[in-house]
């Protein structure tokens, strides 16, 4: 018995000690961050942002992978299924890390399979129209929905991504029906809207930014209850004729379960450093994001929150009865 003790004691020592060791040379190789999207959306944006600054704290490349489809589904199922030796890390956002698993059948647990590392910003969504579209208002936009319901068309990231359950979100305050198209990420169907080739998006207003300001796309209203201070010309829902149409989209990183606590630990710290950094706090501004409170940035808060986001949202994705492509 004795023997069995000290040799399960000798275990533990070597196990620790052996994670103190991978987190004192961690990391010492470039570390993957899987976006769940296509490059240059918002997803992407916010991740190469991180990534760059985390890089100057931890000494090491930050690579983003876009693994898409499926809403980001497959892209976190990458992820869960890699090392956990924090050289692989999981970006998603409230449609990746919580709806997804109320409309497709996971192989992961989305709570269990990851181990949250950092709650990052979030943005309102903004609705936004091809420049060709006959309409100046958010009402004006509805009612030309409701009159082309048979052929308007609204670009997603997919089933149950950001730009897909707010328009679901919209289509449940105004009685209207959509035309989907689902694309591997916003960047495009931003593209698209540009073209004209689809009518509307309800997007992430990180994405749209830039060209609303260039007058490639036109903007209707901010899902938030105050305007953005980096468009400060867009209305609000309330403003605009659709009160309670109020909708963030938060992001997070998380690395699969089994991820060494001082490893999570270095990548949580990276991340706050990054998020406290004047220089990217303002890019992050000028894209109409806003920075979780400093006591929202723990891995535990994010654990808390996604948590109690599932619980909040499943029954109403179920209920909505989304079905994956
Ligand atoms: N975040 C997605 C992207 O980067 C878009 C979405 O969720 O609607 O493309």
């Amino acid at each position: 018995m004795r023997a069995l003790l000290s040799a399960a004691a000798a275990a533990v020592v070597f196990v620790t000690g052996a994670f103190n060791a991978a987190a004192q040379t961690y990391p010492n190789r470039p570390v993957t961050i899987i976006v769940p999207f296509a490059a240059g959306g918002p997803s992407d944006a916010l991740a190469r942002i991180m990534g760059e600054r985390m890089k100057a704290t931890l000494g090491q490349p930050f690579v983003v992978e876009n693994v898409t489809c499926a809403a980001g589904s497959i892209g976190v199922g990458r992820a869960v299924r890699s090392a956990p030796d924090g050289y692989t890390i999981s970006y998603g956002h409230l449609g990746t890390h919580v709806a997804n698993g109320a409309i497709y059948s996971l192989p992961y647990d989305m709570l269990t399979d990851l181990a949250p590392v950092v709650l990052l910003p979030s943005n309102p969504m903004v609705v936004v129209s091809k420049p060709t579209l006959p309409a100046k208002t958010l009402k004006e936009v509805l009612a030309w929905l409701k009159a082309n319901q048979a052929t308007a068309t609204a670009g997603t990231a997919g089933a149950g991504s950001g730009s897909h359950i707010a328009g679901v979100y919209l289509e449940s305050l105004t009685g209207l029906r959509l035309q989907y198209v689902p694309y591997r990420g916003t960047a495009p169907a931003l593209n698209d809207l540009v073209g004209g080739q689809i009518d509307i998006i309800v997007d992430q207003a990180s994405n749209s930014m830039q060209q609303i300001r260039s007058g490639r796309i036109r903007a209707y209203a901010i899902t938030d209850s105050k305007r953005l201070a980096a468009a400060p010309e867009i209305p609000t829902a309330e403003e605009a004729g659709l009160p309670g149409f109020h909708m963030t989209l938060w992001n997070g990183l998380w690395v699969p379960k089994g991820t060494p606590k001082d490893v999570v630990a270095r990548l949580n710290a990276a991340a706050i450093e990054a998020m406290a950094d004047p220089a990217v706090a303002k890019r992050l501004n000028d894209l109409g994001l806003d920075m979780p409170a400093r006591d929202q940035q723990t891995p535990q808060a994010l654990g808390v929150w996604h948590k109690a986001e599932v619980d909040k949202w499943w029954p109403i994705i179920k209920k909505a009865g989304i079905k994956p492509e």
